[in-house]
């Protein structure tokens, strides 16, 4: 195995890690995104992490980021009829979280699961080309960052978006849904009704 897959095979096992600071998170107003219209309060702490892709071009830097940040909430917003960008946080290759609507506003893209979910997505498309290490620590940084804010529950599960999806999408990528299936987070058969569970 090599180096590179090795540490990223550890983050994405769940290894405990001692992180206590949270990943650097990049705010509306540092990537220009338009104000939020409507606030749909999350129920919380939120249950589950709903793993994206953007379909995008991916991006390097937080320019770049930034960038496409923008496009994704103007495609939300005028293709698909959304009132902001659909989710709650997006990653960049250059291992910045960039905020969406955040940790207490629902989420847009999963109707049913929005209420108690995080929809996280990584910047890019990635059928075939794994997002990199940089990004899935921040991934990770985010998500016990939202646990020690008692916005997540420590009981989390991690799912795809094509698992719960009625439409027929591939999303998050074959490659990153490789990557994510081998946490140990992962939940084969998501319910929302798991939210009671914890
Ligand atoms: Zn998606």
């Amino acid at each position: 195995m090599k180096k590179n897959n090795y540490l990223i095979y550890i983050v994405l096992l769940d290894v405990i890690l001692y992180i206590t600071a949270c990943p650097r998170i990049i705010s509306r107003t540092q990537w220009d995104g338009k104000p939020i219209s409507i606030k749909m309060q999350l129920i919380q702490p939120a249950y589950y992490f709903i793993i994206h892709q953007s379909s995008s071009p991916i991006c390097f830097n937080q320019t770049e980021c930034s960038i496409q940040m923008r496009n994704i909430q103007n495609f939300h917003i005028h293709s698909n009829g959304l009132p902001d960008i659909a989710y709650n946080f997006c990653i960049g290759q250059d291992g910045n979280v960039y905020e969406g609507r955040g940790w207490d506003v629902q989420g847009g893209d999963m109707s049913s699961y929005n209420a108690y979910a995080i929809n996280l997505c990584f910047i890019g498309t990635f059928d075939t080309t794994m997002p990199n290490f940089k990004s899935f620590l921040a991934a990770q940084e985010l998500i016990l960052c939202g646990i020690s804010k008692g916005k997540v529950s420590s009981a989390y599960s991690l799912i795809a978006h094509r698992q719960i999806s009625s439409s027929d999408t591939n999303c998050p990528g074959n490659a990153l849904f490789s990557e994510v299936k081998r946490n140990l987070r992962f939940d084969y058969n998501p319910n929302q009704s798991n939210q009671f569970y914890f």
